[in-house]
């Protein structure tokens, strides 16, 4: 089938079963992905001028490669599926690009050779290609992951093998699998001396979504490792705190009901979001793409997340305090008149996030 997105049109399978058993896969889902993918490229491009190599690491039909190559960056894609690599020069071809493409395992390719920017955008977890992708990346690594149950915890053994972290299943899932996979790239990252921080990400369907820009050196990397620490998390009453540093310090019993703490960790407690970068990424979306109404507002939330490293949702809140739900402004509003800092979260209609705990909340937004 023939699949438009932003300039460039490719051919694509037919994906029997979403994706699984197609000869070369091909998620139409990921669109938003990939537009905001195309914006951040050119976005970063005005941030750093001199970058101009990008690799797709897992090409498959090549759509971002290709996508990438119409916008003028001197591309690779690369491949371990001969299928894959095949249909990724016919799709660079149909659009008159030329491109480099390589039949190749990535972490072999990354181990060799160096881009100015690497998208790593696997079948669910990238961790595999986490260390061939440092070493392969000279700024901007940019990474999808799609196994959002081990992330958050609800496969928690399989969470820990992979991310050589505790997640925990808490109501703030997807920003716990965000900063699960967070900690673990900066922690990849700080083993070669790089500090990776994360410019932009975003958790949208079924998938986590970061691009982390490098700087080299012990100092910067010990910087981003201070940025880790742990949540302590009580699912009684949904109280929660987090400290920063290697080994967990949790108070013995959730302060405000008694009851069980649960720990994360280590997460990534810094930023994850560069709100000045979002907002150049939201200038470079342009009428062709695709999810360019859905992609600007994502970005706009992003921007205006303030900086905190776990979210509320407010239907959850008030079934727990036996009270009805508002709309969301006026929620927010309540808790800004009583002098905190609020903001909705791209995480989902309800989610936002505030520097009041969870007492405060419930006094500054009762009737
Ligand atoms: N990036 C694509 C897109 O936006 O449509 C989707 C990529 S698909 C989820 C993952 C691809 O990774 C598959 O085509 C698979 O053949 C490829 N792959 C798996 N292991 C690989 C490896 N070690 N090196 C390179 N490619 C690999």
């Amino acid at each position: 089938m023939r699949v438009s997105e932003g300039r460039v049109t490719v051919t694509v399978p037919e994906q029997p079963d979403a994706g699984k058993g197609a000869d070369v896969f091909f998620n139409p889902v990921q669109e938003l992905n990939r537009d905001i993918t195309v914006a951040a490229l050119r976005a970063y491009r005005e941030r750093t001028p001199r970058v101009s190599t990008y690799l797709d690491a897992t090409a498959a039909s090549g759509i971002r490669g290709v996508r990438a190559a119409a916008n003028d960056w001197e591309t690779t894609l690369c491949d371990i599926d001969d299928d894959a690599t095949a249909l990724c020069e016919q799709n660079l071809e149909r659009n008159d690009l030329a491109a480099s493409v390589r039949r190749s395992d990535a972490n072999v390719l990354m181990h060799s050779e160096a881009f100015d920017v690497v998208d790593v955008d696997p079948f669910g977890t990238p961790i595999p290609f986490a260390d061939a992708a440092v070493q392969g990346t000279k700024h901007l690594l940019c990474v999808t992951a799609t196994d959002t149950a081990p992330l958050c915890g609800a496969h928690f053994e399989s969470g820990v093998r992979s991310y050589g972290a505790v997640p925990r299943n808490t109501e703030f899932h997807a920003e716990m699998g965000m900063r699960v996979l967070l900690s673990a790239m900066v922690r990849t990252a700080a083993r070669y001396d790089i500090a990776a921080r994360p410019i932009l990400s975003h958790a949208t369907k079924h998938y986590a979504r970061t691009y982390l820009e490098f700087d080299h050196g012990a100092k910067v990397a010990n910087d981003c490792i201070d940025e880790l620490g742990y949540v302590h998390h009580c699912q009684h009453c949904l109280w929660r705190d987090h400290d920063y540093g290697l080994i967990a310090d949790p108070p013995e019993d959730c302060p405000v009901c008694d009851k069980h703490l649960q720990t994360a960790g280590p997460i990534w407690l810094g930023r994850t979001c560069d709100p000045a970068f979002a907002d150049a990424i939201a200038e470079q979306v342009t009428e062709e793409m695709g999810t360019a109404d859905e992609a600007k507002e994502l970005l706009a939330t992003l921007r205006d997340e303030i900086d905190t490293p776990t979210h509320y949702d407010q239907h959850r809140l008030c079934k727990r305090w036996g009270r009805g739900a508002e709309a969301m402004d006026e929620f927010i509003e309540k808790l800004r008149d009583a002098g905190y800092e609020a903001s909705r979260t791209h995480y989902g209609g309800t989610t936002f996030k505030t520097d009041a705990d969870v007492v405060e909340i419930r006094e500054a937004t009762a009737e």
